[in-house]
């Protein structure tokens, strides 16, 4: 692990942009070469070494403690930076947040502020750098920046689809949300795979299969490597009016001895154990990739939520209940007889009937064999496929 530290003087931070929206220079095909972190005195720098000046905007985040570095789309050579901890940074991470913007994300230890931010030009055989050092604060001081930010403005929304058009014959809307994706890799199997690929991968098979038939009308909340917020994917399913929403997952656990798949609905009291701890996991997906969680507001939402989830939750269970003996067909084992519930986030749309599928423990070494197999994941595409059509041959929502 790269994390020497490079002691500028001061005067050299002679500013390209001290604000903390610079946009002065393009930057086509930016890389980071190399980042490190440094502690100097009460304050911890980072620094990232590009090819070439890079616009940025960096902000604040609350619960947990977060700084979040905005970027144009590049390619990362500085390796892997899991290991980097110093100073008030306790991790970080970066990856692709929506097409055009890649996202760097810093985990800290508490309230910060930041002291400056700069970009140098190459000098003394060193390229581009960017600068952010960093201080503690109190909590007070941090969440009035919090404040600040929030009401000048962040916009991280992404665009969404239009519903589909309407025709003489009904047509069924389903959505396949294949989950994680571009900064949240999701759970990593025994090999190193990520999630976010083997739920994209079924994701698209199943919309292949399903697409097939004329009375389906298929879209997927990602068909790339994008990331999106768990609150994103709900929006999507609701803009689409969509009949049923079915997200896609590959579970990782500690046991190794675990495996096979389980089917989800939602519910503020978890079935078990397991199922709560699931959910927490899955949750996760917002903080890893530095969504602003706490903007969001949630008490009108339960109300609404309250009233017309009490129908919506009786077809997602009608289809969860179809689903689970599908996918014991298409050979991969199933967790317990039915299927169970928690607090996922993702299955939080009050009109769209949503059930989130675990297609097994990327952690267990059959589970992962299978579901890497382009033959495992069809096989399981298919089995989602066929209780899709016996749930809307049975009901009409
Ligand atoms: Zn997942």
């Amino acid at each position: 692990m790269v994390s020497r530290f490079f002691r500028l003087p001061l005067l050299l931070l002679t500013l390209l942009g001290m604000s903390l929206s610079v946009t002065a220079f393009a930057a086509p095909g930016l890389e980071v070469s190399a980042v490190r972190l440094g502690q100097h005195e009460t304050k911890t720098r980072f620094v990232m070494e590009l090819n070439a000046a890079p616009t940025f905007d960096v902000f604040l985040l609350a619960d947990p403690y977060r700084i979040v570095i905005d970027l144009p789309e590049l390619t990362w050579r500085a390796g892997d930076t899991s290991l980097h901890r110093k100073g008030v940074v306790r991790n970080f991470r970066w990856g692709l947040f929506k097409k055009g913007t890649s996202r760097v994300v810093l985990d800290v230890t508490g309230p910060v502020k930041i002291l400056q931010t700069a970009v140098l030009p190459p000098s003394s055989g060193m390229p581009w750098r960017f600068f952010m050092d960093i201080q503690e604060t109190d909590n007070t001081a941090f969440r009035n920046t919090v404040d600040a930010q929030r009401r000048g403005g962040e916009a991280t929304q992404v665009a969404l689809v239009a519903p589909p058009p309407p025709s003489l014959v009904r047509k069924y809307t389903v959505v396949i949300d294949a989950g994680h994706g571009g900064i949240d890799p999701g759970a990593i199997g025994q090999s190193g795979v990520y999630e976010k690929k083997i739920t994209l991968a079924v994701a698209r098979k199943i919309r292949d299969i399903l697409a097939k038939d004329k009375k389906y009308n298929v879209l997927m909340t990602r068909d790339d490597d994008t990331f999106l917020s768990l609150r994103e994917r709900v929006t999507f399913g609701r803009s689409a009016k969509a009949d049923l929403f079915i997200s896609v997952h590959a579970d990782s656990i500690s046991r190794p001895s675990f495996r096979g798949a389980a089917v989800y609905t939602l519910s503020e009291n978890a079935s078990d154990d397991e199922a709560a701890e699931l959910a927490k996991e899955e949750n996760k997906s917002d903080l890893i990739a530095g969504v602003d969680l706490s903007a969001q507001d949630d008490t009108v939402q339960g109300i609404l939520i309250d009233l017309a989830q009490r129908e919506t939750k009786n077809f997602s269970v009608k289809f969860a209940e179809m689903l689970t003996p599908e996918i014991a067909r298409s050979g991969m084992t199933v967790r317990g007889k039915s299927h169970r519930f928690a607090g996922f986030r993702v299955l939080k749309a009050p009109d769209v009937p949503s059930v989130l599928v675990e297609l097994g423990y990327l952690s267990n070494r059959e589970d992962e064999r299978i579901l890497k197999s382009a033959d495992g994941q069809q096989k399981l595409a298919e089995a989602i496929a066929r209780a899709v059509d016996k749930y809307f041959k049975t009901v009409d929502p």
